[in-house]
């Protein structure tokens, strides 16, 4: 390497400059500027309605942007074709619902994208994918079909099934919403497990023990806009906005 490569800045792994989206009249991203650095974990909060999912859902494109520019480890979102698929292959995503494919067993589950996207041999996979059950901790289920589990164990499912893939960043968008409360810790200790490796993460989330516990940094969304981006500390402690305030206030 030379010493200009050397001296060349890492890209953040996410970068969202200006970008804007509107559903019709309706303003949904506002403006929105954010930087994930390699390895940071961001929590976003907000109220319903404020833009969370679509700005998941832009940063792998399930939803076009109007204006701005969306990179994903220095490379601008493609449009389609290939290139799309290769971003979303990098971009692992995790619902509220769970999306398993309920007539494929937990394994075959977490096999398919990378046979079908990434080539991988069918043996080669499995391999993968029983390492990364005994990661999230199902290992045990890997045989059984999706009904058989419990929530939190379709939802450790449908993360593995997300990292067989590789990916680079993973975006999560209140993964524990739809589960019921006992079931939420273990799906929590699997994502703080992720951030304490170093996976750059976005998590949309009402999870402020989360939050407190495994963020670098909380960005707080009104309206379509980012009001705060700060550390957990600062956030929780002093946050500067009324709206910050007014929500923080209904929820602790
Ligand atoms: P959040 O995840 O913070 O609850 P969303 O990103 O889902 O917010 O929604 C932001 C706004 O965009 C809301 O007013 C919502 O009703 C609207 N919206 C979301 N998806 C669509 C869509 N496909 N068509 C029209 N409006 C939408
Ligand atoms: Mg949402």
């Amino acid at each position: 390497m030379t010493a200009a490569e050397g001296s060349l800045p890492t890209p953040p792994m996410i970068r969202m400059a200006g970008v804007d989206k509107y559903f019709g009249q309706l303003h949904v991203l506002r403006d929105i500027n954010i930087e994930v650095p390699s390895g940071q974990v961001v929590v976003v909060l907000g109220p319903s309605g404020s833009g969370k999912s679509t700005l998941c859902r832009a940063i792998n494109r399930l939803e076009p942007i109007n204006s701005g520019t969306i990179e994903v480890d220095g490379k601008p979102l493609p449009a389609e074709g290939k290139a799309l698929a290769g971003l979303r292959a990098d971009v692992g995503m995790v619902f509220q619902q769970f999306n398993l494919f309920s007539h494929k067993t937990i394994v075959d589950n977490v096999t398919l994208a990378p046979v079908k996207v990434r080539k991988q041999s069918a043996a080669e996979a499995k391999k993968a994918a029983m390492a990364l059950l005994d990661r999230v901790g199902i290992a045990n289920q890997a045989e059984k079909y999706p009904a058989q589990l419990s929530g939190g164990q379709q939802q450790r499912a449908a993360i593995a099934r997300a990292l067989a893939m590789q990916p680079k960043v993973m975006l999560f968008d209140e993964p524990t919403s739809a589960l019921d409360p006992e079931m939420v810790q273990e799906v929590l200790d699997t994502m703080a497990g992720l951030a304490k490796d170093g996976m750059t993460m976005l998590v949309v989330t009402h999870e402020m023990g989360f939050a407190r516990r495994a963020a670098h940094r909380v960005v707080f969304m009104a309206d379509g806009e980012i009001v705060e981006d700060s550390t957990p500390n600062e956030f929780f402690t002093a946050p500067k906005s009324d709206r910050a305030k007014d929500f923080l206030g209904k929820i602790l």
